[in-house]
């Protein structure tokens, strides 16, 4: 699959942009070889600038629940542009989105919009920190929480693919108040809060960990984890930005019926469009400006395209549960299919599965942990990455991260997809 237009303008922007790139996970650096430049994309599927067509299994790393420029949403953006893109004051959508979604999330009584997962998951350590007037913030190795300073402490995603786990740039003081801890351990966790009693304000989670491929916690982790922060008078944050809305309606909050005393959102809930949020009790968001101390802003927060976009979206799903029955259906045949052929072609490989998040890691399993993860054969993945590319199937180009089904991978797609890895093993058993 040739693609000299995405080469040639790779080109260009390296001469503009860092590395090319707007966001370092999009730049093949985990892979190798030049990114692809998308020009549209529809239910499944991408096309890229080269006019090839791509199944795709990111979903812009996970908002595409229901496909690509899904009519609903399309129509919902061009309806809200045509009344102005920004205000700077209150609407109405505003508020009829800070009800769907409190409707949707157990437990979720006051919610604060942001621009990005990133804005969210800082602004929910800020509240921690005023809530419980202790600095100090546990997160866990390979979890990704955005770009704050405070979480470029042993991160996964792009940092992770970068080899660059922990950041310059970060001040000492900064990375003293981050504790690490080993996701599904439980002891490590209460290793860390007897060190530092009385210091920790939170312990931060991916409840289901996308940003180290997928990996969902061990039976008894959230309840543990929900246990500690009560002994220790610690706030328990899990940070939806990927699982929110995707492993159930209520995200992984609803999914593990385990309940966290504040939540970050992004990506899904703007369907696409810049956004993120926080929120959670009404008695711990209080402390949230401009009724309390803690102080939060955004001047494009609320913004009413990006929320008629993630109404739409999340009305959707509220409207039709089934739409989580389907993903599940499809996205097990997918893990099926693919685990068929890999084991066809005699690759070892080990899986995990929730809902339509999947992970699949080139070692022996179970994998539990960034540990783990880190045992994955990244050199067998950039090449099965670039042969299943060469097929016609994109995935996330990095051994950890998560691959995203949506709810246009019909049985079709899903076949496509399973017939190229045949194709793809094939080819590089030949080389
Ligand atoms: N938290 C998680 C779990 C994420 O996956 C991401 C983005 N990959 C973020 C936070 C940061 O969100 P954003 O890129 O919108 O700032």
């Amino acid at each position: 699959m040739p693609y000299p237009n995405s080469q040639k303008y790779f080109e260009e922007a390296g001469k503009f942009i860092p590395g090319g790139v707007n966001s370092p996970a999009r730049a093949f650096k985990g892979v190798g070889g030049t990114p692809l430049f998308m020009k549209k994309a529809e239910g499944a599927f991408m096309y890229d600038e080269d006019g090839n067509e791509l199944i795709d299994y990111i979903g812009s790393w996970g908002p595409m629940i229901l496909g690509h420029a899904f009519p609903a949403v399309v129509e919902a953006v061009r309806n809200a542009a045509l009344g102005s893109t920004s205000f700077g004051t209150p609407t109405v959508i505003e508020n009829r989105m800070a009800e769907l979604v409190c409707s949707l999330v157990p437990g979720l009584d006051k919610i604060r919009m942001t621009n990005s997962g990133t804005e969210a998951t800082m602004s929910t350590i800020r509240v921690a920190r005023g809530y419980t007037g202790r600095d100090k913030v546990i997160k866990f190795e390979g979890c990704y929480h955005g770009h704050g300073d405070a979480f470029l402490i042993k991160a996964g995603s792009g940092a992770l693919t970068l080899g660059q786990p922990s950041s310059p740039g970060v001040t000492a003081g900064t990375a003293k108040d981050t504790l690490t801890a080993d996701y599904n351990s439980i002891d490590s966790v209460r290793k860390l809060l007897e060190e530092n009693r009385d210091e920790v304000a939170a312990i931060i989670l991916e409840p289901v960990a996308g940003n180290m491929g997928c990996v969902p916690p061990k039976k008894g982790f959230l309840e543990g984890l929900r246990k500690l922060c009560d002994e220790h008078g610690v706030l328990l944050i899990f940070d939806e930005v990927m699982c929110g809305f995707r492993v159930a309606p209520g995200g992984a909050t609803e999914r593990y019926g385990v309940q966290p005393d504040l939540m970050a959102f992004g990506k899904v809930i703007g369907a696409g469009m810049p956004v993120g949020a926080f929120g959670g009790s009404d008695e711990v968001m209080s402390v949230v400006s401009p009724n309390g101390p803690v102080y939060q802003a955004g001047t494009l927060s609320g913004n009413p395209v990006a929320m008629s976009a993630g109404l739409a979206l999340l009305g959707e799903l509220k409207k039709n549960p089934h739409i989580y029955d389907d993903l599940e259906a499809q996205s097990a045949k997918l893990e099926n299919g693919m685990l068929e052929v890999f084991e066809k072609h005699g690759i070892t490989v080990a899986n995990n599965r929730v809902g339509s998040m999947l992970g699949f890691f080139f070692c022996e399993g179970p994998v539990e942990s960034f540990a783990d993860v880190s045992r994955t054969d990244t050199k067998f993945f950039s090449r099965f990455f670039h042969s299943m590319l060469a097929e016609g199937v994109y995935l996330p180009p990095s051994a950890f991260e998560a691959w995203f089904v949506s709810h246009k991978h019909d049985d079709a797609v899903i076949q496509r997809t399973i017939d190229a890895a045949d194709k793809a093993l094939a080819s590089m058993n030949k080389t």
